[in-house]
């Protein structure tokens, strides 16, 4: 450990009173000064995170006032973060003279984010002192959408909206009470609410984000996601920009990173050449839409070399059954079996794959070697990307499978595991149960296969007379910025016999919040309670998200009864929130509601936060055993390390764990299909004599055939297809400049709709120009910075071009998260990030929009907000799309057909246009794609398949009667 001398040039700097003087007799009174310690010996002070003991009294220097030595005392409090779904742990440090938080670090005690984050994490701090943030409920003033408000207490927004609530109950219109949910994050809260009310009243965002590549793994095993083992992997298969972006990824990202320093190599299909991408041992820049034909390609590679594991195959596909519908003449053996599959494939040659993607057949076959080689050490993610872009996009998360079922993959260590295998799930205190209505505004009887709501379509089917929304709540949920067709949800909105009372519950202002009723503030990652529990990797943990200043108050002998009191201004949480409003829906008990919310400690009282979530913590198993090592309660425990991994990795394979004597008993087998049966369901399956769980699948197999796909009308698709996109190059005309627009990447600093309000993250990433290959800027004539307008089916909108290298030809790209915008009315809201817009409607579904300014420094108390430098805030393009529901999985298709053009002389940066009347068309279109239910015994879904908040069985079946 050496003290630093100073260096020539610095002593002549101090002498001249340049620079402090740092080396005068007494500066060095403290013995951690930094300067005594080598660099490698600070690098290894910064590894070691703040020692838990020393949580409640951590002193630190304050780095602002350097090089002057002012101690700050910290408390450290873990919480987790809210800007994206991975829920990493975050630490509030807060100073302990003036109770503020002061910074947001990893927690090195979260056994998915181990102390890492991404650069949002930290910028919570950002988040939490946004001048512009909303802190106390506001009520409308004047017209819907007038941009006036006024401050009202939260007994009279609950007031108001509880009585709302109970007369549609009263009256028999649950359905006309919904919550729409922008990420739920929340483990089970909501089910246990609205289940409670006994509404079918969850919408979420689903269909525009995951709901394609759910229904493509879910047909085949009956889970909707996967959970790849990265760190152990041979070989890994991203078809995203998974190691930047997208769910899970910073969690995802460190143990793609851990595999790859084992010698994993890493392949990415993505036609942009995103970081990922650059990371990677192999980027195959597919054209948008052909992915299912590549992987089919890779597919029958290992069939054909017979690079595929037999023993898996053979046990654990529903091969017989295949063979038996598809190739009668042929006896029931293995080898016809891969025989078959070698016929079904043959027309997907590597070289027909390279004809449709672009991807060089040579790298198709390398890769198709590596995954071969890997086994069952072969990790790949698909979640939104291709799955969530394409007509069709469910085929490559189903063809993805493919790849991990011929290998072996399928929840083994370094392959990929379905994501419920390592996700905690709560119980909590009066559970209700699950509700006997049915929301077809919800999962409307076109869609009997979709995987989640069909939200995406709600102000069409209002706009067609199919329901209303009575009392309808947005909660963290943005659709007028963030869906598709965003004028059609403006209009909806403005019409008071559509939506009648719309509360959105939101830390900040959107563009969906200008058109509510209420604004309530809900709490950020510090401020709120919630559980998480991910599939990041192959163990299982729970994390507690908590108020920060509460649990400090709390600590320092000054509880409070409800968040909001220890929040900034009003701010408040839904948990406390919906309790409140439960007891006030239902104030005598006498619907039956308020007992699901009575304390399971006391009896007939209102239960509180500390109840609930303690309920719930003393039901994890190991965590009652763990805290009382140190003396804690289960909540205490959680309040102190935010976080707890119930079960390490090694959870692998769980098909195969045997069914119990108990379990056995009174059940039957199939003498056919091998399936065990107890009471009429399916329970497991016999494997070489033994009784295995297997997946929740009617043949408890992966289903390579798929006698669902066949019974619910889509026998085309029985087995992994390629289907050709809309967007397919067959579907457009290149003589009229049509183009493929990839709207859908996302930028790693940003999260949709959540992170204008940072102004860190805004400062860095502003601007969303259209990525185009030299060639195709060549050829249009265009450079760096020319205005470029991009027609769609239902309007337009102009921006710049960006010409780079880094997109394939003949494809352009666009990134969300950019050209959010606030009207002039709406006074303030993320002025770190909005655009000031005009916006004009003609009374007859034409509706315009264009920039007034961008974005403007601004005084506030914030002194950063003066010395904002970026001015260009980019361009909304989302609200330039028609719907595309896919018509099975239900997954809005957000890759655009667009014609590319230059603009005219009087249209500007930002102009953007749309015909609602148009979007309406294209929404009828698609729907005229669906074959509707029922299915098989009047069914209006499969009863195996999942459902968000699962209603009652009898719910399932179309009443004829009613329907006539
Ligand atoms: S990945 Fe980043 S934004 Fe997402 S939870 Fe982790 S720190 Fe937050």
């Amino acid at each position: 450990m050496g003290y630093k001398k100073p260096s020539f040039i610095e002593g002549i700097a101090e002498k001249l009173g340049i620079i402090p003087n740092l080396h005068k007799e007494g500066y060095q009174e403290i013995d951690n000064d930094m300067r005594h310690f080598t660099d490698e010996e600070v690098a290894q002070m910064y590894e070691n995170f703040p020692p838990p003991e020393k949580w409640d009294n951590w002193v630190e220097y304050n780095p602002k006032v350097w090089p002057r030595k002012e101690k700050i005392t910290y408390q450290i409090i873990p919480t987790t973060c809210f800007n994206c779904e991975s829920a990493c742990g975050l630490t509030a440090f807060i100073d302990k003279e003036t109770q503020e938080v002061k910074k947001f670090e990893g927690n090195p005690y979260h056994p998915g984010s181990r102390g890492r984050n991404c650069a949002k994490g930290p910028a919570t701090i950002n988040q939490i002192t946004d001048p512009d943030r909303i802190l106390f409920p506001l009520k409308r003033k004047g017209k819907r959408g007038g941009g006036e408000w006024e401050r009202i207490s939260w007994d009279d927004a609950l007031d108001t909206i509880a009585i709302r609530i109970r007369k549609a109950i009263m009256e028999d219109r649950h359905n006309e009470i919904a919550y729409h949910v922008g990420r739920q994050g929340n483990e089970k809260f909501m089910n246990w609410i609205l289940q409670g009310w006994g509404i079918d009243g969850h919408n979420s965002h689903t269909n525009i984000c995951s709901s394609g590549a759910r229904f493509g793994y879910n047909i085949w095993y009956g889970y909707d996601r996967p959970s790849p083992d990265h760190a152990e992997a041979k070989f890994i298969l991203l078809i995203s920009a998974h190691l930047e972006s997208g769910h899970y990824f910073n969690p995802h990202a460190q143990r793609i990173i851990e595999g790859k320093m084992k010698g994993a190599k890493l392949a990415t299909m993505d036609p942009r050449l995103s970081n990922t991408a650059s990371m990677s041992d192999y980027w195959l820049p597919s054209y948008p839409g052909t992915e299912a034909a590549v992987l089919l390609a890779m597919a029958l590679i290992i069939l054909e070399e017979g690079l595929y594991n037999r023993e898996y195959l053979e046990n654990w596909t529903n091969w017989k059954e295949y063979l038996k519908a598809r190739h009668t003449d042929k006896e029931v053996t293995f080898e016809n079996y891969i025989a078959a599959l070698i016929a079904e494939y043959k027309e997907f040659t590597p070289e027909f794959a390279e004809k449709e993607s672009g991807v060089k057949a040579e790298m198709i076959i390398e890769i198709a070697h590596k995954i071969g080689e890997a086994g069952e050490r072969f990790a790949s993610h698909n979640w939104r990307a291709a799955a969530a872009s394409n007509l069709g996009g469910w085929a490559v998360s189903r063809c993805l499978h493919f790849l991990t079922v011929l290998t072996g993959a399928v929840g083994t260590k370094g392959g990929t595991s379905p994501n419920s295998w390592n996700k905690f799930k709560p119980e909590q205190p009066n559970p209700p149960k699950p509700q006997k209505k049915w929301n077809e505004l919800h999962f409307p009887k076109e869609y009997p296969l979709a995987f989640f709501e069909m939200s995406q379509l709600l102000p069409h089917m209002l706009k067609e007379g199919r329901g209303k929304m009575d009392v309808y709540f947005s909660r963290v949920f943005n659709p007028v910025w963030t869906y598709p067709d965003g004028f059609t949800w403006m209009e909806m909105f403005s019409d008071e016999s559509k939506f009648g009372l719309h509360a959105a519950l939101t830390p900040i202002w959107s563009e969906t919040a200008f058109f509510a009723d209420f604004v309530l503030p809900m709490g950020l990652a510090s401020e709120r309670h919630d559980l998480n529990s991910y599939a990041t990797h192959g163990g299982t943990w729970l994390a507690f998200r908590q108020p920060v200043l509460r649990e400090a108050a709390r600590r320092n002998g000054n509880p409070v009864k409800l968040t909001y009191e220890a929040n900034p201004g009003e701010v408040w949480e839904e948990d406390e929130f919906f309790i409140e409003l439960s007891w006030r829906i239902d104030p005598d008990g006498s619907m039956g509601i308020r007992k699901h919310f009575e304390s399971p400690y006391r009896p007939g009282e209102k239960i509180t936060i500390d109840e609930y979530y303690q309920y719930i913590f003393e039901r994890v198993k190991g965590l009652p055993e763990t805290a009382k090592k140190e003396g804690l309660t289960e909540l205490q425990y959680m309040q102190k390390y935010g976080a707890f991994e119930i079960e390490k990795g090694e959870s692998y394979k769980k098909n195969e764990t045997a069914l119990s004597s108990e379990q056995l008993e009174g059940s039957k087998v199939d003498p056919t299909t091998d399936v065990i049966s107890k009471n009429g369901k399916p329970i497991g399956v016999m494997i070489n004599g033994k009784a295995c769980v297997g997946f929740p699948t009617p043949s408890r197999k992966n289903e390579f055939y798929s006698q669902t796909m066949v019974d619910w009308k889509w026998p085309e698709y029985a087995t992994p297809t390629y289907i050709k996109s809309h967007i397919h190059n067959d579907n457009l005309d290149k003589s009229k400049g049509e183009y493929v627009l990839v709207p859908t990447f996302r930028l790693p600093t940003l999260i949709h709709s959540r992170s204008g309000n940072a102004k860190w993250l805004v400062e860095i990433s502003n601007r969303n120009p259209i990525w185009m290959h030299p060639d195709d800027a060549d050829k249009w004539g265009f450079k760096t910075g020319d205005l470029v307008k991009l027609n769609t089916d239902i309007g337009y909108f102009i921006d710049k071009v960006w010409v780079t290298q880094s997109m394939k030809p003949g494809v352009v790209a666009c990134s969300h998260h950019i050209g959010r915008w606030r009207r002039p009315q709406d006074e303030t809201g993320n002025r770190w990030a909005t655009n000031t817009v005009n916006i004009d409607g003609d009374g007859k579904g034409g509706w315009k929009m264009n920039t007034i300014s961008g974005i403007e420094p601004y005084e506030s108390d914030d002194r950063d907000s003066k010395r904002i430098f970026w001015k260009d805030g980019g361009v909304h393009q989302n609200i330039t799309h028609a719907v595309h529901p896919d018509p099975i999985s239900g997954m809005h298709c957000w890759h655009q057909r667009v014609r590319i053009e230059k603009p005219g002389k009087d249209e500007k940066y930002g102009d953007i246009f749309v015909d609602t009347n148009k979007s309406h068309e294209v929404y009828k279109e698609w729907m005229a794609m669906t074959r509707p239910a029922p299915g098989p015994n009047g069914e209006r879904r499969p009863l195996w398949f999942n459902r968000a908040f699962k209603p009652d069985i009898s719910t399932y079946y179309i009443d004829k009667e009613k329907d006539k």
